[in-house]
């Protein structure tokens, strides 16, 4: 049996749709429209792509949003006191720092002087902090949390299961351990350094794999009947994005899997959006 294909582009839509009726329900409530701030601070081409993306993607759902747009070679100084601008902006319910950035800042300083309560990528430690003591009352990253609705949404019964995250960054690998523990499943988390990876992810019946190496988690790898979250992205030479795990051969043991392109990708945007709302109803209310 070939495990179900989980439709990220359709879940999205949910939740973006989710989200819309309650940016509504906030303007005829509190007479009050949410506004995300995006800096944009290298002349990447992606970079731009993504900002123009989350734009468009604002507007869809009523959201307001602005650019600033600052020239590659802007200084340290400046860059910080834009977003203590927009900190103090009442106006500004979200701001979000379009990564990578140019080589002279430092990243960790940048998204440290965010006004946690605006941290719409949910980066700033002390959101980080909350969720690993398990308070999910802050703002969380927006991939981590599209991850667990994309389960969820195969299976909302976490508690008890066996669940095997691939990647310990605080950007995926971290937060969706977090996330996953606090539904209550047992969570394993791997790394470059783990050994037998292939017997962990074996008894895994929920399975994250954000590493970014194309195709490296094989499908004889893969648990019969395990839930399988592909995050990875990966860009072939002719263009073509392709995930983590080896899809055809994973689906034939899987229960559920994602696909790339048309997985988590979508979800981060739409969770984007929610955290906008998320913070301007926290700082409405
Ligand atoms: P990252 O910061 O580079 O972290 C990669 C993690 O994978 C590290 O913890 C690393 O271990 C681990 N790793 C690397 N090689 C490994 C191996 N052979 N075996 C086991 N673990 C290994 O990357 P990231 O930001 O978390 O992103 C991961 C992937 O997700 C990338 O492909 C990225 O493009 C993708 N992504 C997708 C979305 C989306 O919207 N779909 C969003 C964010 C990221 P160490 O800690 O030991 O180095």
């Amino acid at each position: 049996m070939m495990a179900k294909k989980i439709d990220g582009k359709e879940v999205a839509r949910e939740v973006r749709s989710e989200v819309k009726a309650r940016v509504e329900e906030l303007r005829v409530s509190h007479g009050y429209t949410p506004h995300l701030a995006v800096i944009l601070a290298s002349n990447d081409p992606a970079s731009n792509v993504y900002v123009r993306n989350k734009s468009k993607a604002a507007a869809e759902v009523g959201i307001r949003s602005t650019q600033h747009t600052l020239d590659p070679t802007t200084s340290p100084a400046e860059l910080l006191a834009l977003i203590d601008k927009l900190n103090e902006d009442d106006d500004v319910d979200g701001i979000l720092v379009q990564l990578p950035l140019p080589s002279q800042h430092n990243m960790g300083v940048v998204l440290e002087r965010i006004d946690p309560a605006k941290d719409v990528d949910g980066l700033h430690p002390i959101n980080a902090g909350r969720l690993s003591r398990g308070d999910e009352n802050c703002l969380i990253p927006c991939t981590p949390r599209g991850t667990i609705r994309l389960i969820e949404s195969v299976n909302p019964k976490l508690a008890g299961k066996r669940a095997v995250v691939l990647g310990r960054s605080r950007l995926v690998g971290r937060p969706v351990a977090d996330l996953l523990l606090n539904r209550h499943a047992t969570v394993t988390v791997c790394h470059s350094q783990t050994v037998d990876l292939a017997d962990m992810v074996r008894s895994a019946d929920i399975l994250v794999v954000a590493i970014g190496r194309q195709g490296y988690v094989r499908g004889n790898w893969v648990g019969f009947g395990s839930i399988v979250i592909d995050v990875g992205i990966n860009r072939t030479e002719d263009g073509k994005l392709m995930g983590d795990v080896v899809f055809d051969a994973a689906a034939e043991r899987a229960e559920a899997i994602t696909p790339v392109p048309g997985g988590v990708g979508p979800m981060t945007v739409a969770y984007l959006l929610d955290n906008t709302l998320k913070a301007a109803e926290g700082r409405r209310r």
